[in-house]
């Protein structure tokens, strides 16, 4: 297959336009990939042309991530346009971030497990001198393979790498550097302006033989050359007939949590970085709206500048939608705030948008109840497109793409 044309508009209005963390920029780019980018998705979407040139793909993952635009959005306005045939390689897509969501939601010990083993990696890696000295030439770009070094500092410098380059990159960190999966994962979290907790964690699992158990993912020179068009040098040994990991603990399934009533009465709204187009979360709009942020320190290690603000822009986006009087805090202690705002407001309900596993989530669990002492209800709104898909989320992709497959035709609006 050989490299499409590619005219400097479309380049230019795909890569090089600075990623705003807004909902009408999502939607922008949304509409311009649905127009012009789908056509020569399917063929082309495997090619990792470089940061230069990613005309390919669409990066609206950042907006998608932060909920700016919805899975439901994107696949809505694809079938608008396009048969479902011809959007059917995007909408799969996409269908995974779903998948890998939901299935997180009925196996929340992954997510613990994955944590502990940040900790248990660094553990590892610190007391073996040749490991700490990989570990740091992993993460700084010199381990002497040129394509994983250039993805390296690519991931730093531009907070994106292609799936394709995110597949290459985990499979060598774990099978040819040998080095804990859960710090690969990390790394990727502190810098990927998409960084998300289900997604990230469970993709990282799957190139390990994790997720599918028994079956990794090996990436090998021949593929990798391909698919950049020989970019790099591939003098380095690959790791191409490594085993998958295995792991002794179960992680067993558990039902999705169902959810309390939306109050009748006025309430505050609550936005987060897992929701920042919260309008339509309850019937009424709410008094006030009030945007939280944990500090960049705060999630195991912390976040990239890049990746910070625009989670923190997208907050702040959410905010302004919905109250122009609504602000944005940057803080560990949200119970106070919280309470402040509720009081002064005169109300006894809170309503923020469902979070899903991951450090928002944790929070907002451990303050829940102590809200709940201070006579204040925390209330969880699920979009109703994650009520109808997540339950499918029980075992494999291709279980799950099957199940799902007329209810995502469904979503064609006439
Ligand atoms: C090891 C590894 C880690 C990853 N970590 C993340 C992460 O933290 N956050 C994240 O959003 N994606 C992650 N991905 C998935 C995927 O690489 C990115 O979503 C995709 O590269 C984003 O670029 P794009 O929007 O141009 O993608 P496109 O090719 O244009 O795909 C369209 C959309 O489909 C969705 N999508 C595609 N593949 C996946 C996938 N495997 N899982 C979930 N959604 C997918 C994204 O929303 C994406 O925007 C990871 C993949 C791997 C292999």
């Amino acid at each position: 297959m050989s490299k499409r044309q590619v005219t400097s508009n479309e380049t230019g209005y795909f890569w090089q336009k600075k990623a705003v963390p807004t909902r009408a920029e999502g939607l922008e780019r949304l509409s311009s990939f649905a127009v012009t980018g789908l056509k020569s998705y399917s063929d082309q979407r495997n090619y990792d042309y470089g940061p230069s040139d990613r005309s390919n793909i669409s990066l609206l993952s950042p907006w998608v991530r932060h909920r700016l635009i919805s899975e439901q959005e994107i696949i809505e306005k694809l079938l608008n346009i396009h048969s479902h045939r011809d959007a059917e390689k995007y909408i799969q897509q996409v269908v995974w971030r779903t998948y890998f969501k939901g299935w997180l939601e009925q196996h929340p010990s992954v997510w613990d497990s994955y944590q502990k083993g940040i900790w248990s990696g660094l553990n590892e890696v610190s007391h073996d001198k040749n490991k700490t000295r990989l570990y740091e030439k992993a993460i700084t770009g010199q381990t002497g393979i040129d394509c994983f070094d250039s993805w390296t500092v690519d991931l730093m410098e531009h907070s994106y790498l292609h799936n394709h380059a995110r597949l290459w990159f985990a499979s060598i960190w774990v099978f040819t550097l040998k080095l804990p999966w859960e710090l690969g994962a990390n790394f990727f979290m502190r810098h990927l302006l998409d960084g998300d907790p289900a997604s990230n964690t469970l993709s990282w699992r799957w190139v390990s033989g994790l997720h599918t158990k028994g079956k990794n993912y090996l990436a090998t020179s021949s593929n990798i050359k391909k698919f950049t068009l020989g970019r790099f040098k591939m003098d380095a040994l690959l790791d191409e007939v490594a085993s998958p990991l295995n792991e002794l603990t179960e992680h067993p399934f558990q039902s999705l949590t169902s959810l309390e009533n939306l109050p009748n009465d006025d309430f505050l709204l609550l936005v987060t970085k897992e929701d920042c187009n919260s309008v339509d979360l309850a019937k009424d709009l709410p008094v006030s709206a009030l945007g939280l942020m944990l500090s960049e320190k705060s999630e195991v290690f912390e976040n990239s500048p890049a990746v910070f603000e625009f989670s923190h822009g997208a907050v702040v986006d959410g905010v302004e939608r919905i109250s122009s009087a609504g602000e944005v805090l940057i803080c560990e202690d949200w119970l106070e705030p919280l309470i402040d705002l509720a009081r002064s407001n005169n109300v006894t309900n809170i309503v923020t948008a469902y979070t899903p596993i991951g450090p928002v989530n944790s929070k907002l669990q451990s303050i829940k109840p102590l809200l709940k002492n201070a006579g204040i209800e925390l209330s969880f709104s699920r979009k109703q497109y994650d009520q109808t898909f997540w339950p499918h989320a029980t075992k494999g992709f291709f279980a799950f793409k099957k199940s799902t497959n007329n209810l995502i035709k469904e979503l064609a609006v006439n």
